[in-house]
């Protein structure tokens, strides 16, 4: 690992942010967080995913005197953002059970010599008392605790060890909290400072609106045909496409390779060197891939430029789907998802949230939460205000960055058919999935609708005005609502709640949303702005392949891609010149300066 610079004393947030990270303003809520904390405040930060959390505790933790210790729950998080502060000469390292022998007799070296600036660190290792009595002893500038939504029981990032961190306050008196998450939920929130005993920290909330994400969700017609549509308008980008179950994160992926789309598979079952070979290759960015995952894939994947994220199945709540979501893009730069949603999805996670171990009035929260994602699925309205309402803000106009907004929805009166679907649900006695529903409204003889004499129903053949297709939607749709569900002992067989009794005797309208067919943007649209040049954005890419492998980190540590897009927009001709560029702090000129200078020249010659 290379050398850190020292870093003058004295420099305060803004020096160090113009010369360490070699950037020249601060965002949105930065600033406040970090001047709150540079007073010795404590902090509770909720930024969306790309906000710049990092930056909130990374500089007044390197701006105030002392050892800034960061919890964080996944060592290959930690990994990364130390091989980040690294290249940017911060002297920075992990306590974890990945680390060498020596390399755990350099950091205590450091530590007793006080010559850390950021100590990365998982709870349970901070958390034992011989280590904390030592802490104790030290000075120590801020703890930051990292994606401290895992303090939740609610999320389904929970860990007990985050529990333990409310002994901080106690342990480090007058050394300042800050608790970092992106995680938008309410109820998380209060969690959060009850949980880590923060209750006098003040709260810093950004907005939670991605804009540079572009939403798509559809219903599943064919997945692998609408999968494969999709990403021939990324070809050339990595992205992370998410299934349901293992089996179905093997078969994509060997399917996806089949059609000469690189794509590896990420789950639980994997052999952990294969999994970690591909977690490795999928960030270290140097070729596109796609990464076929269960949701075992995700907190704390911090790879700045995936371009896209797509479910291949619902997830289970707004939450998980934001969370998911929010890992495209991370870099500003434009990404998009798809969702695909059917039915049987639908179904199968309320099913899993009814039969799940929780107690009841859990389960009633998971309800609602996944109520919330159907709700946004069917909307014919934008998806980004109806998402943002869920999370309590308000987007006045609509986004122009979504399918509905691209493609507007029709709605249609469906109260009529919705009626005559009730009544073929209850005339067969509410024991029957939609299939056989869907035969007896078209009229359908099967060996089925013929056994239990449904031929003779006044409901036989009453729905022909509707295809196979609507009809699903129109079930589909009813279910989303909540006007039917699924009977707990038959699987699949659908009943009537209270919600359809209005609907069924004609005393409430029902107006559903149209399906359409998701018009994706051509790759024109969000081709990654590089100043025109992109046969230079492309020779600096190969520079910096060729530097991160040598360095063994992931490209972007080295530079992100907006960095190697300034760079090819302002093509200097200086080391003074391409200083200005911005990402390029001073360690990275030191580091990098030359090499890039002379990959332009050759480039221009
Ligand atoms: P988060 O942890 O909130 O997801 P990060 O801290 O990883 O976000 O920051 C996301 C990206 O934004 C990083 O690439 C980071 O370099 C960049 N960034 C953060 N703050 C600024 C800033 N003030 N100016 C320019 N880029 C920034
Ligand atoms: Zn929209």
């Amino acid at each position: 690992m290379d050398a850190a610079v020292a870093l003058p004393i004295t420099a305060g947030p803004d020096e160090v942010l113009r010369t360490v990270f070699g950037l020249r303003g601060f965002r949105g809520q930065q600033e406040a967080v970090i001047s709150h904390v540079m007073d010795g405040g404590d902090a509770i930060v909720l930024m969306p995913t790309g906000g710049g959390k990092s930056l909130c505790y990374q500089l007044p933790a390197m701006c105030r005197p002392g050892l800034g210790i960061i919890v964080s729950p996944l060592i290959a998080l930690m990994r990364n953002q130390v091989a980040a502060m690294r290249q940017l000469g911060v002297n920075a390292a992990a306590l974890n059970s990945a680390i060498s022998a020596e390399e755990r007799g350099r950091i205590w070296d450091d530590l007793r010599a006080d010559r850390l600036d950021l100590l990365y660190v998982a709870p349970e290792r901070l958390m034992i008392p011989d280590f904390l009595d030592f802490l104790s002893g030290r000075q120590v500038s801020l703890i930051a605790i990292d994606e401290a939504h895992c303090v939740s029981q609610w999320g389904h990032d929970f860990r007990k060890e985050y529990l333990m961190l409310a002994e901080l306050k106690e342990r480090f008196p007058g050394v300042p909290r800050v608790a970092l998450t992106a995680t938008a939920d309410v109820q998380s929130r209060a969690e959060i400072r009850q949980r880590l005993a923060l209750e006098g920290a003040e709260m810093f909330i950004s907005s939670f609106d991605r804009p540079n994400i572009r939403y798509n969700i559809t219903p599943k017609a064919s997945p692998m045909r609408q999968l494969l549509a999709f990403l021939k308008t990324h070809e050339g980008e990595s992205g992370i496409v998410y299934c349901l179950s293992r089996n179905a994160v093997e078969e994509t992926a060997a399917a996806l390779n089949n059609h000469g789309i690189k794509a590896l598979p990420y789950h639980a079952k994997l052999p952990p060197n294969t999994r970690a070979a591909n977690q490795d290759a999928f960030l270290a960015g140097e070729e596109a891939l796609v990464l076929v995952a269960t949701i075992a894939f995700g907190m704390g994947i911090d790879k700045p430029d995936v371009r896209f994220v797509v479910h291949m199945d619902l997830p289970g709540s707004l939450e998980a789907f934001y969370q998911e979501t929010g890992r495209a893009g991370r870099d500003g730069a434009p990404a998009e998802t798809l969702l695909l949603y059917g039915m049987q999805d639908l179904m199968l996670r309320k099913k899993m949230i009814t039969d799940g171990e929780a107690p009841e009035e859990v389960k009633r929260v998971e309800l609602g939460k996944m109520e919330s994602l159907l709700g946004v699925c069917e909307t014919a309205g934008c998806r980004r205000q109806a998402i943002l309402s869920c999370f309590g803000e308000i987007l006045p106009e609509p986004c122009g960055n979504c399918d509905s907004c691209i493609t507007p929805a029709e709605t249609w009166d469906a109260t009529t058919p919705a009626r005559k679907a009730l009544s073929a649900m209850l005339r067969t006695g509410q024991r029957f999935g939609v299939g056989h529903l869907v035969d007896v409204l078209l009229g359908v003889e099967t060996e089925k609708t013929t056994r239990f004499g449904h031929d003779k129903l006044p409901t036989f053949g009453v729905g022909k005005e509707l295809d196979k297709k609507a009809w699903q939607s129109l079930f589909r749709q009813l279910a989303a609502r909540g006007v039917v569900e699924t009977d707990h002992d038959q699987y699949g067989a659908l009943v009537m709640t209270q919600a359809g009794r209005p609907i069924l005797r004609g005393e409430e309208q029902i107006h559903l949303r149209r399906d359409v067919k998701v018009r994706v943007s051509k790759r024109a649209d969000r081709a990654f702005a590089a100043g025109g040049d992109t046969a230079l954005f492309e020779v600096l890419r190969q520079e910096r392949a060729r530097i991160a492998k040598e360095q063994k980190v992931p490209a972007y540590v080295i530079f992100h891609d907006a960095t190697l897009a300034a760079i090819a927009e302002a093509k200097p001709s200086s080391l003074a010149a391409l200083g200005e560029v911005p990402g390029i702090g001073r360690s990275k000129l030191e580091r990098y300066g030359e090499t890039i200078l002379a990959a332009l020249a050759q480039a221009a010659a």
